[in-house]
């Protein structure tokens, strides 16, 4: 598979404090490199303030990159992320799109079903006549799964798992390539994520679309992924197939979060490692690895030495001093 998207050494930062003169800064993401592959579902996964959403924002152009880069190609046009000008941006908003947490609050309750799903196509002028956008409004509802008749109606009158698939019609409707799935199901009923998760994973194989999948929710990602990226304190610090990750993870962090994770075996109850303490402040950073505050394998170095991103089978990586000792099994 080509790539689709390229990110190289990206950070993200945000001026913070002290009003217009400030040299304060906050990075949200510091130096991450990752390649999503075309028609993948590519997790990335860690607590909040990892900054898995900012990284997400900047590979949709919505906050700007500080330094690195990332470069998208989707066969027709390649585009450096850093570098649009206006008429490319205009055209990579219609190749990349975000589908948002919150059914409830991402839909006007004042917009039939119909205008909600047809606002991009205005804004982006995708089509010239009212039967045309009729049209397109129709394909995408269907393929969505959404009842015709529905079309008429206004947002409130649906549940969770229904608005969330009118949010995630509005953000086909432009035919993207790429789309930033940023919690897609977290504020939806267990017995809906499953319904929704099916639908995304059969649109993207209709479509021949390429997800990023941002999440907290490891038995989520695992369900629908085929890699992921774990984040922590805006670092990448593991990344692998999701079988390789969920079978050998070789990071500490990944561990933790692995076996937070719920068994359905009563067996199992009390065994998970508990991941102890906070994630620290992105304004106050622990020195060396930004884990060993949390670590419970922490050693010397990790307080002195950032450790760096390591290639330890083909397609997985790891940050981590001690991975060799630790978890080379
Ligand atoms: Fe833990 Fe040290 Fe590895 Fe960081 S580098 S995850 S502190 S063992």
């Amino acid at each position: 598979m080509a790539d689709l998207v390229k990110v190289e050494n990206l950070s993200v930062s945000y001026k913070i404090g002290g009003g217009l003169f400030s040299q304060n800064y906050l990075k949200a993401v510091n130096n991450v490199s990752l390649t999503i592959k075309r028609g993948s579902f590519f997790g990335l996964v860690g607590e909040s303030g990892s900054g898995k959403t900012t990284l997400g924002r900047a590979l949709l152009n919505a906050v700007p990159i500080s330094s690195g880069s990332a470069h998208y190609d989707d066969g027709d046009v390649s585009y450096e992320l850093s570098k649009l000008d206006k008429t490319q941006l205009a055209d990579y908003r219609k190749r990349a799109q975000l589908i948002f947490q919150d059914p409830y609050a991402a839909l006007s309750p004042r917009m039939t079903v119909r205008d909600i799903i047809a606002e991009p196509i205005e804004v982006m002028k995708l089509a010239s006549d009212r039967e045309e956008i009729d049209s397109r409004v129709r394909t995408i509802a269907s393929r969505c799964r959404l009842n015709l008749e529905h079309l008429r109606r206004f947002p409130h009158a649906f549940s969770g798992g229904q608005r969330q698939r009118i949010s995630i019609a509005r953000a086909l409707v432009s035919d993207p390539r790429l789309v930033i799935a940023d919690e897609a199901v977290a504020a939806l009923d267990v017995s809906i994520q499953a319904d929704v998760l099916n639908l995304l994973k059969s649109l993207q194989k209709d479509m021949g679309l390429t997800f990023m999948f941002i999440s907290h929710d490891l038995s989520v990602v695992a369900h629908i992924c085929d890699h992921v990226a774990v984040m922590y304190l805006g670092r990448l610090v593991e990344s692998a197939p999701t079988r390789e990750l969920f079978k050998a993870p070789k990071h500490p962090y990944t561990k933790a979060l692995f076996s937070a994770i719920p068994s359905l075996n009563p067996d199992d109850q009390g065994t998970a490692q508990r991941l102890e303490g906070e994630i620290p402040s992105p304004t106050n950073q622990p020195s060396g690895c930004k884990f060993h505050t949390r670590c419970p394998h922490a050693i010397d170095i990790c307080k002195k030495e950032e450790p760096s991103l390591q290639q330890t089978d083909p397609q997985h990586e790891v940050a981590c001093h001690r991975w060799k000792e630790l978890f080379n099994t």
